[in-house]
């Protein structure tokens, strides 16, 4: 029969397991039956479709072109070198593929070693005791332990179990929680089988045991993942932006290939030289090195913000989070340390710092006792076997009250757990009905707004009094004044239970025993972040379940809040008001929500982003999902967040630090930044490339650069630096200035203006100033032609050649920044330029002066007064665009 139908015993019984799980043998011999519990990877395209793929984009289709035109060009007139070009062309085109097809493949990897640092663990039983597996190893038969937040890692059988909800999404699209309960079904559909819980599925609510009944691919899961072709992920903002570049770069390139082969045909050039400056022309403008450079940096700003804590799930968020104008925060365990003390007591009308000192008056039967044994037993912790070891893993608030509870009443009534109401986010408490010598007792802990209204009575002295409105008002004043220093409020509520009883009114009649204030102070290193994110001009709303008062304190603390009347909203208020005035509020300087839902979270966030904000939202709870997935940069916690969190999420911070989105916003911006800076790096050589070319079809100027040796610029000495421009770190100014527009281009006018007409005409007026110096200081005079193998002819195409990079030498440095000095980012800060400018310099002068280097690039060795000439051009180039940076500073000062 199938295992929905079947009772819990015989379900159990059917998979020869018990409610204690298996054993460790038995487990292993499973294991090496049934294999690992893995869901093989859906894969992309195949690796050999992407790799074709790099020889079929724009920039490679325009060089098949010139590939294919050199050699028809042979075909017309053997013997003048044009086979050559075509090799030349051919070579390109296979290096640059298999050069970006590395990177890609390279950047994934690294993405996909990212994603597996997720913990990826089970609860299971063996042996009897509860342990913490990898998930990859269990078992059919194994019992597990399954709670709100964990991703159901198999098959599993319901067997026992309190309120508890999954979401199904991942099997069936649709996002609804559905309850799910141990007792037989006679659905046949797995799906729909109530007592079924599907690997993949996620528990957004309760507890439970469940017996796994199938894993791997034989989940529900893995038969899909198996069947289903793969849907292409949609292209990245950043890729489409290098795919507009390309394009237009490829077109105007073609463009004024077609128009000066006109021009050459018009002044009767020879149709087939002719043809080759065409092609030299469109060679010269394709820049080559550009695709592979820019995948390269996007990976580099991933790891270095994995370096930092922060691992990046969706690489477009990279590029996402340079842009962020709002990060909406969480408060506990983000901006604070989630590490909690017990500071003060509010019990029977007084404040207590020290519980200790009334336990020795308080007699055994008091009730103030209970507000002791309560946070003694009302709590979610848990002990489980890791590496041998006990250890007690769970919310470190519960941790902390159960410790100094421990202090005052060592000993506690302990008769075991009947029947608890989790705690979630929306409901603000947790409510535990314990089997006590005196029978049954309901404790019930949890935000004050929340337990008040549900109790009749309060402990006062060694009695209960009835809770008048007077009283009240002094418990929330109570309340109102621990919160005011900060201190985290938890109310205590208790009521004993007849059994049996009716589960819905459980919460009902309380007598409330007291307050208790946590301290729990703020990460050290947020203030200087808070104080960055103002200079970066990025706006931080902190968004807490907690109090407002508790809230307002930490802000105070962190430096968020600086005024004297900060705007607070409550959740209760965020209900009343529409998104119009929600939208005007959120205009406030200084604004918090707190004792909000998860929920109203998303709602902020779409409002915010309804106003045009870029908005980074952190989460950490099941119902944080849909805000992380709203928000533009989803950010879920790695350390205390719940696996749906994680999995909805684009970043996940490794240590749930604040600072660290900070530095990550960084780090995105760091990524345009540099990729601004190699682009305009990487345009400016083209200038010169293409001005002997215009040269010599409207000047008639011999022509100063060949083909080939365009090729060795753009493939060769360019690439090393640019790569080395992509990896350059975070510029302090990144931080002070306010957040890029999102509409704001990677290739905008100014960046045209900046590379084409004015560092690259400086640059064509070095490479030309040094081909004529050459030419002339052999006797060459106006109007002369000359062969292309005569020595003067090799030695002045090398000076040019020569010349472009002496001045990209100086142009590395002038790249690093669009306004300020090389002097005041110094000139050794990053070495991986000097490493690039090493490579540069040995690939030139093997170029110049080995016989291979002859060969192949048709040099010849130049004299010593020709390199004088490159670096003054160069020299001069680096200071008039000095004077260009120093004249922009002073109009827009920073
Ligand atoms: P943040 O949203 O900034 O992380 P938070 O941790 O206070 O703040 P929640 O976890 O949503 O937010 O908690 C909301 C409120 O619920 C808390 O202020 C507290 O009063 C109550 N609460 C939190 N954890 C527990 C718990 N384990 N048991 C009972 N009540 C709790």
């Amino acid at each position: 029969m199938r295992i929905q139908r079947l009772s819990v015993e015989d379900a159990l019984r059917s998979l020869r397991s018990d409610p204690q799980g298996l054993s460790s043998t038995e487990a292993l011999r499973r294991l090496e039956e049934y294999g690992l519990n893995l869901v093989q990877e859906i894969r992309g395209r195949s690796l050999a479709f992407r790799f074709l793929a790099q020889f079929t984009h724009f920039f490679a289709l325009i060089l098949w072109v010139a590939a294919a035109l050199a050699f028809v060009a042979e075909r017309n007139q053997p013997g003048g070198g044009m086979a050559t070009l075509g090799y030349a062309i051919l070579g390109v085109i296979l290096v640059n593929g298999a050069f970006s097809f590395w990177q890609e493949y390279r950047a994934e990897r690294a993405i996909a070693a990212l994603r597996r640092m997720l913990p990826q663990h089970a609860k299971a039983l063996r042996d009897g005791k509860l342990t913490d597996i990898p998930a990859v190893q269990l078992v059919p038969g194994d019992v597990l332990l399954l709670e709100e937040g964990d991703v159901v890692p198999a098959d599993c059988r319901l067997i026992d179990g309190a309120g508890i909800r999954v979401n199904a999404a991942a099997l069936t699209g649709e996002s609804v929680a559905l309850s799910r309960v141990a007792a037989p079904s006679d659905n046949d559909d797995l799906i729909r089988a109530a007592n079924v819980l599907l690997a993949g599925t996620s528990l957004v609510g309760g507890q439970g045991r469940a017996l796994a009944f199938a894993t791997g691919m034989h989940t529900e899961f893995g038969k899909i993942a198996g069947l289903t072709q793969t849907v292409q992920e949609p292209p990245t903002p950043l890729q489409l932006e290098i795919g507009r570049l390309s394009r237009l770069v490829a077109i105007i390139s073609t463009a004024l290939g077609v128009v000066f082969f006109a021009i050459g045909q018009a002044l009767g050039l020879p149709f087939w030289a002719n043809l080759t400056f065409a092609i030299g022309i469109i060679v010269a403008n394709v820049p080559e090195g550009l695709l592979p450079t820019v995948t390269l940096a996007l990976a580099a700003g991933a790891q270095r913000m994995a370096r930092r804590n922060a691992l990046v799930r969706h690489l477009p968020s990279v590029e996402a989070l340079g842009a962020v104008t709002v990060i909406c925060t969480d408060k506990t365990g983000t901006l604070t340390t989630n590490r909690m003390t017990v500071r003060r007591l509010y019990l029977s009308g007084r404040f207590l710092d020290d519980g200790r000192e009334i336990a020795r008056a308080m007699p055994e039967a008091s009730p103030e006792r209970r507000l002791f044994e309560a946070a003694r037993l009302c709590h979610d912790l848990k002990t489980v076997q890791r590496d041998g070891r006990t250890q007690v893993v769970g919310d470190p608030m519960e941790a902390a009250l159960v410790e100094s509870a421990a202090l005052v009443v060592p000993d506690v009534d302990d008769g075991g757990r009947l029947d608890e109401i989790p705690f979630d986010a929306d409901r603000k408490r947790l409510a535990v009905v314990q089997r006590t010598s005196t029978g049954a007792v309901l404790y019930v802990k949890g935000a004050l707004e929340t337990v008040l209204p549900l109790c009749r009575q309060v402990v006062q002295g060694t009695g209960t009094t009835v809770l008048t409105r007077e009283l009240r008002e002094q418990i929330g004043a109570a309340q109102g004044t621990m919160a005011h220093s900060g201190l985290r409020v938890l109310a205590f509520a208790y009521r004993p239970v007849a059994e049996p009883y009716e589960r819905d009114a459980l919460e009902s009649d309380l007598i409330l025993s007291g307050l208790v204030g946590l301290e729990d102070p703020p990460r050290p290193e947020v203030p200087d972040a808070i104080r960055r994110c103002r200079e970066a001009g990025i706006k931080v709303i902190m968004i807490t379940g907690d109090h407002p008062s508790t809230a307002v304190a930490i802000g105070r603390e962190i430096g968020l809040l600086g005024s004297a009347e900060p705007l607070v909203y409550r959740g209760e208020e965020l209900r009343r008001v529409s998104n119009t005035q929600l939208q005007l509020a959120l205009d406030a300087p200084e604004i918090v929500f707190a004792r909000v839902d998860p929920d109203q979270k998303m709602r902020i966030v779409q409002v915010l982003k309804r106003k045009g904000a870029i908005v980074a939202a952190t989460g950490d709870g099941v119902n944080d999902a849909p805000a992380l997935r709203q928000a533009d940069v989803g950010i879920a916690m790695g350390l205390t967040g719940t696996e749906v969190a994680r999995e909805a999420a684009d970043i996940v911070l490794a240590d749930d630090n604040f600072a660290s989105i900070v530095n990550a916003v960084e780090e995105g911006r760091t990524v345009f930044a540099n990729i601004r800076k190699f682009l305009t790096y990487i345009l400016t050589s083209n200038v010169p490339e293409l001005i002997p070319y215009l040269a010599f079809v409207l000047l008639r100027i011999p022509l100063a650069l060949t083909i080939v040796q365009i090729l060795a610029v753009d493939l060769g000495t360019d690439l090393l630096p640019a790569l080395a421009l992509g990896a350059e770190r975070p510029d302090p100014q990144v931080m002070r200035q306010p957040p890029r527009l999102r509409t704001r281009r990677l290739l905008d006018a100014g960046l045209l203006t900046r590379a084409y007409l004015f560092l690259g005409l400086l640059e064509g007026a070095a490479a030309m100033t040094t081909f004529f110096f050459v030419l002339t200081r052999g006797g060459w005079s106006y109007g002369q032609q000359l062969a292309p193998d005569d020595p003067l002819y090799l030695q002045a195409t090398t000076a040019t050649l020569s010349a472009i990079i002496v001045a990209q030498i100086a142009n590395v440095f002038l790249c690093r920044s669009e306004t300020r000095s090389t002097f005041r980012l110094g000139i050794l800060t990053n070495p991986l330029i000097l490493g690039g400018i090493l490579g540069e310099v040995l690939l030139i002068l093997a170029i110049v002066y080995l016989p291979a280097g002859h060969r192949v690039f048709g040099t010849a060795p130049i004299p010593a007064a020709a390199w004088l000439v490159a670096a003054a051009c160069a020299v001069g180039m680096f200071g008039l665009e000095e004077v260009r940076k120093a004249v922009l500073r002073r109009r827009t000062p920073a």
